[in-house]
């Protein structure tokens, strides 16, 4: 048998694995089923190319995206591998000819989508083939928990085991939680001692959280001029925004392109061939843009509009930095972004399960927008690992002083508790601030011992209110109209047992509490 290590070098020319990809190829060539998670940029489609490469027969890969597959194809073309894809844009007249030639060997990877494989003719095609492996790419899509749920991917377990072949499974993605890994896991009938989790940390990115700059565009202008000679991508969430904030960076002198999904495909591949190649300095995009591309040299990824969840956000950030040198990750927090975001689950046609854990991710996105503890750190126990401080993102190197807020605290959790966990952080911080708005009265606020207990502004205590719950003196229950409640440590506060302490914000705040660092 060649070995893996050969194969790297001779046939894609590196010379040392990566973390995480020996332990895969080795599982996966005694036909073990196997769940590998890496992250973005980790290399993880090597773990079945070096395999479908050394197996005697057909290397299936399962993908859900058919732009994914044209790059993955072109590039293992160029490494002089034969590879094809089925897919809905397959002319009908190829589509016999491939499954021939598959059945010849003489296409070692077969791509397609899961809605071909749930078809009855594919898989009867597909007995005549031996098939020795099939990957799974994206493979979080199978999960409901997961942030990208696909229910074609429900079927793929169904596809695998009525072929003849009886190949194993290699189940890939970036971007899965203790739950997502457990359900992958269980529908493809992985092993735990199969799973192979590189760490979920990128040291060289640095991550930022920028709090409700005052003019977003102008925000983005400046950090671009002081990185001028650097790659970067700035996501946005509609396409009208990535018109805008195109035309606005373009006026005032920034090489820049837009990219999204409404542009027809040659201008896409023009824009993201520009990019490739150093043309344009900064593309400006929808979350369209990114799967597939394969530049290492983007040193800067801007959210402008906060983001939808943890695993997009990072899977987006991630993109910075693929060759290891030093990058930055920002994200801009506006609360109302939510909303959209918020809207946009609402407006979908998920069941009702799924909505709700949409929302739950959403939440997190607050958190760590809102948190004090490091954001690298935040992200990757978000996934389930641990990992000590990053010292470089912007909570690390937040070194402006401590300030007590216990007192505001309190009269916020007492709120809370007066309003009996029956509302959102609105009308909580209406409640507190004294608000005399028309659904305070209705609720009669007004005659609550704390109503009108902080003099700040509604928005400073919403704010206050995100804090106390990203440190988890207050929980959010439900999905679409959060409503608050008291915590543990939230009532430690009010018990007097615990203080709270909040670094001091920029601008001295409305109560008279001022930052003296
Ligand atoms: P992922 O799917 O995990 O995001 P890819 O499989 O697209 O990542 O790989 C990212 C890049 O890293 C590709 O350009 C790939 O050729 C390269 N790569 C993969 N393995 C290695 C390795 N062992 N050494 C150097 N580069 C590698
Ligand atoms: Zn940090």
């Amino acid at each position: 048998m060649i070995n893996p290590q050969t194969i790297l070098k001779n046939t894609f020319g590196y010379t040392n694995f990566r973390p995480g990809q020996e332990q895969v190829i080795d599982l996966v060539l005694q036909r073990k089923n196997v769940l590998a998670v890496m992250p973005t940029g980790a290399g993880k489609s090597i773990c079945y190319q070096i395999p479908a490469l050394i197996n005697s027969g057909l290397t299936l890969v399962i993908s859900p995206l058919i732009s994914l597959m044209k790059d993955q194809i072109d590039s293992l073309n160029q490494n002089g591998i034969q590879a094809a894809a089925l897919n809905s844009t397959t002319p009908q007249e190829e589509v016999n000819p491939i499954l021939r030639k598959a059945y010849e060997g003489k296409i070692k990877l077969l791509y397609m989508t899961p809605e071909r494989l749930a078809m009855d003719y594919f898989r009867y095609q597909l007995n005549f083939i031996d098939v020795d492996l099939v990957a799974v790419d994206e493979a979080h899509c199978i999960s409901q928990w997961g942030h990208d749920f696909r229910p074609a991917y429900r079927q793929i377990y169904d596809g695998i085991s009525s072929l003849k072949s009886k190949p194993n499974i290699l189940a890939l993605t970036a971007t899965a939680t203790p739950a997502v890994q457990k359900d992958i896991a269980s529908q493809l009938h992985i092993p735990t001692e199969n799973f192979i989790i590189t760490s979920f940390a990128r040291p060289n990115l640095s991550f930022q959280v920028v709090n409700s700059p005052k003019d977003t565009d102008l925000y983005i202008y400046d950090y671009i001029k002081a990185h001028s000679e650097e790659a970067g991508i700035i996501y946005t969430n509609t396409r009208k925004k990535v018109e805008d904030l195109t035309n606005y960076l373009s006026k005032r002198g920034i090489s820049v392109a837009a990219y999204h999904g409404g542009m027809d495909t040659d201008k896409r591949t023009e824009v993201q061939d520009d990019f490739q190649f150093d043309r344009i300095q900064v593309i400006v995009a929808t979350n369209a843009f990114g799967m597939g591309i394969d530049k290492s040299n983007v040193r800067f990824v801007i959210h402008a509009n906060s983001a939808r969840n943890i695993e997009s956000y990072y899977q987006e950030a991630g993109r910075a930095g693929r060759d290891g040198a030093d990058c930055q990750a920002l994200l801009i927090y506006h609360p109302g972004d939510l909303r959209t975001y918020r809207w946009f689950i609402e407006q979908s046609d998920l069941d009702d399960e799924y909505r709700k854990i949409q929302f739950t991710k959403l939440a997190a996105v607050t958190q760590y927008a809102n948190t004090s503890e490091c954001l690298q750190q935040f992200i990757v126990r978000y996934f389930g690992q641990d990992c000590p401080p990053c010292g470089k993102c912007s909570n690390c190197l937040d070194n402006r002083k401590l300030i007590d807020v216990t007192s505001q605290a309190k009269s916020i959790i007492a709120m809370v508790y007066e309003l009996d966990g029956r509302f959102g952080k609105n009308i909580v911080a209406q409640a507190v601030t004294g608000s005399k708005n028309k659904k305070i009265q209705e609720i009669g606020a007004e005659s609550l011992d704390h109503y009108g207990a902080l003099k700040m502004r509604q928005n400073e205590a919403v704010s206050l209110i995100n804090y106390l719950i990203a440190n988890n003196f207050l929980e959010l229950s439900g999905d679409q109209y959060p409503l608050v409640h008291v915590t543990n440590n939230g009532w430690d506060v009010l018990d007097g047992k615990k203080q709270v302490f909040r670094k001091g914000e920029q601008k001295p705040i409305a109560n008279g509490l001022r930052d003296t660092s």
